[in-house]
């Protein structure tokens, strides 16, 4: 707990639309030109020639396989790594948002970038062994596949890959400890599922999230977020992260994952098909060359689905926030505080554009979730404050 409101950025509203600005049109250029040059890596002649050449000198599929696998990676990291710089740490420190220094910020991105080769290398070789087992019936195969995985790394996460990056401890003793341990009681969940992490490693921003799935489920709030706001405007915050692990929104999400998941081996199975047919292609989906055409596949569609799946995640925030109004009323003022608070800490644009929040945001703008609650806060009856409370009881966690 090393932040103070005084280290924090100054948050007026034209720094805050220069760094959104500035922010997005990195994330687009990266995102066009990562789909740009694998669709021309994927359908050049040359990475037909590099495929067979690799396949020459490994002699085994599998392995041939793995260094396509690892070839086609670095290729996409290598164009990538300028944007994530800018982006995560330029960007970050010119805002005065960062609390890293370029040693650290390439230690975490090292950290990440191993732990994606490692996951890479074993999801990646157990899909191609499926293509080879199966090549007619693999979609279905690995589509049926795809959601006990996505469960089990979910569930993982928080045990295993998140330490590598922050340290999680339980809330500790304190008055606050003591509100919050009250409120997660009312709404029937186990305090010992409550995290600290240390964000303020990295970041100045503040943040909370529901992480991990099934017994690994834990509600994680930022140190960031503890220094910076008020008691009650962490209380909202924990009333809305209780929503999302109540209404079990973790097996909501392993769900899009899975049908995301379906979508692109349907479309990887047909581009590969149409692929197969041009002259000297490859033949078959595990050749080392044919990879890079998955991973275009799989960018395509994974980009060309973003506005949906923000949709719907976007729904399960305002669900979140209605949640925490309708059952905590006296909480709604300090929910439109918090807002305010975070729009501030993180430099957030509180109205972006229609098309940026319908393609780019997963969360509403924070205009829109204040709005929603200043109208939930007219519509409801007066706050109790006889002293009862009228959170609910009883239900079940994600
Ligand atoms: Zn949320």
């Amino acid at each position: 707990m090393n932040t103070s409101q005084a280290e924090q950025p100054s948050g007026d509203e034209q720094s805050r639309r220069a760094y959104a600005r500035q922010k997005r049109a990195l994330h687009l250029a990266n995102m066009v030109t990562a789909t740009a040059a694998l669709g021309v890596l994927a359908w050049s002649p040359a990475t037909v020639k590099v495929g067979r050449m690799i396949q020459r000198r490994t002699k085994r599929r599998p392995l041939a396989t793995a260094v396509g696998l690892l070839a086609t990676a670095a290729f996409s990291a290598g164009l990538s790594l300028p944007y994530d710089f800018a982006s995560g740490y330029i960007l970050e420190r010119k805002y005065g948002l960062s609390n890293q220094n370029k040693r650290q910020w390439f230690g975490d991105y090292g950290k990440a970038a191993a732990l994606g080769v490692m996951l890479l290398l074993c999801l990646g070789s157990g899909f191609y062994a499926l293509v080879r087992r199966s090549p007619r019936r693999w979609p279905v195969l690995a589509s049926l596949a795809s959601v006990p995985l996505i469960v089990a790394l979910q569930a993982v996460a928080p045990i295993y890959f998140f330490p590598l990056f922050n340290k999680y401890r339980r809330l500790e003793e304190g008055e606050l400890r003591d509100e919050i341990v009250t409120l997660a009681k009312a709404h029937a969940v186990i305090t010992d599922e409550i995290y600290v992490v240390d964000m303020s490693k990295q970041t100045k921003k503040a943040n909370a999230f529901v992480a991990g799935i099934g017994s690994t489920c834990r509600i994680v709030l930022a140190d960031t977020l503890l220094d910076n706001f008020k008691p009650d405007e962490i209380l909202f915050v924990l009333a809305h992260e209780i929503s999302h692990y109540r209404a079990r929104d973790a097996w909501k999400l392993a769900s899009i994952s899975g049908a995301l998941a379906a979508l692109t081996f349907s479309a990887i199975a047909a581009a590969g098909e149409a692929a197969k047919r041009r002259p000297q292609s490859w033949q078959t989906l595990d050749e080392a060359g044919a990879i890079p055409m998955a991973a275009f596949v799989a960018n395509a569609v994974s980009c060309l689905a973003l506005p949906a799946i923000n949709g719907m995640t976007r729904r399960m925030e305002y669900a979140a926030d209605a949640y925490a109004a309708t059952t905590q009323p006296e909480l709604t003022e300090p929910g439109v505080r918090a807002f305010e608070r975070l729009g501030q800490i993180n430099l957030a644009e509180m109205a972006p554009p229609g098309w940026v929040e319908w393609f780019f945001h997963s969360h509403p703008s924070l205009r829109k979730r204040i709005s929603a609650l200043q109208r939930s806060r007219r519509a409801a009856p007066e706050p109790d404050t006889s002293g009862s409370r009228p959170w609910s009881d009883g239900g079940e966690a994600c």
